[in-house]
């Protein structure tokens, strides 16, 4: 099963690196680079990475992908957006700062939300991982914030996976899921975990 991350801008290598870790575990998954619409259509699932979301949106229309994700992620397939990825995914985007959303998720967000004191921090969360979730019995799992988006408000069929001092930092819709933070920026692997779980189900 192959795993695609979105090389277009932002934390590509990090979570390139995160897959292979996961594959060299015994998952069998095979993570490769996503720039194209041929490479897309070979994917069960794609991570659109954290960077910057204005440039992210804008360069997925030049690179042709926009239309194509939209009616594969409308279709089924597996979509995980971490933080600019989440703004990405967000059907709204509150506030003066948009950027050119794929809106097929049903959450709102807000653009750089936590404001210049807390722009960058790192915590530990609770992150409800169902039965993947069992395999592990860690503390919690690293939360790496960066520039983050909030995640304002969600819809009813949406299933919030984590919350950190009342924010929604991690939510699920079917096959859509979004982190505001960023795990590919840890050692720990557990919310690619999920991830590779999820684009093995058939929604
Ligand atoms: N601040 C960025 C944006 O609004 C997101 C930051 C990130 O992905 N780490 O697009």
């Amino acid at each position: 099963m192959k795993i695609g991350v979105l090389d277009i801008q932002g934390s590509v290598e990090e979570h390139l690196e995160s897959l292979k870790k996961l594959a060299k575990s015994g998952m069998k998954i095979e993570p490769v680079l996503v720039k194209t619409p041929e490479t897309l259509a070979q994917v069960s699932g794609l991570i659109i990475p954290g960077g910057e979301s204005t440039t992210i949106g804008k360069l997925l229309r030049r690179f042709g992908l926009r239309d194509l994700i939209i009616e594969r992620a409308k279709k089924g397939m597996a979509v995980w957006g971490t933080c600019a990825g989440a703004i990405l995914l967000a059907k709204k985007i509150i506030g003066k700062q948009q950027a050119d959303s794929l809106e097929l998720m049903d959450i709102a967000v807000e653009r750089n939300a936590y404001g210049r004191q807390l722009d960058s921090f790192e915590t530990q969360l609770e992150f409800d991982l169902g039965s993947v979730g069992r395999a592990y019995a860690g503390p919690g799992i690293p939360g790496v914030f960066i520039r983050a988006p909030k995640i304002v408000s969600v819809g009813e069929g949406v299933k919030i996976l984590a919350q950190h001092k009342g924010e929604i930092v991690a939510a699920r819709q079917k096959n859509l899921l979004v982190t505001n933070f960023h795990p590919e920026l840890s050692e720990s692997l557990e919310v690619h975990k999920y991830f590779a779980e999820m684009c093995s189900e058939k929604i």
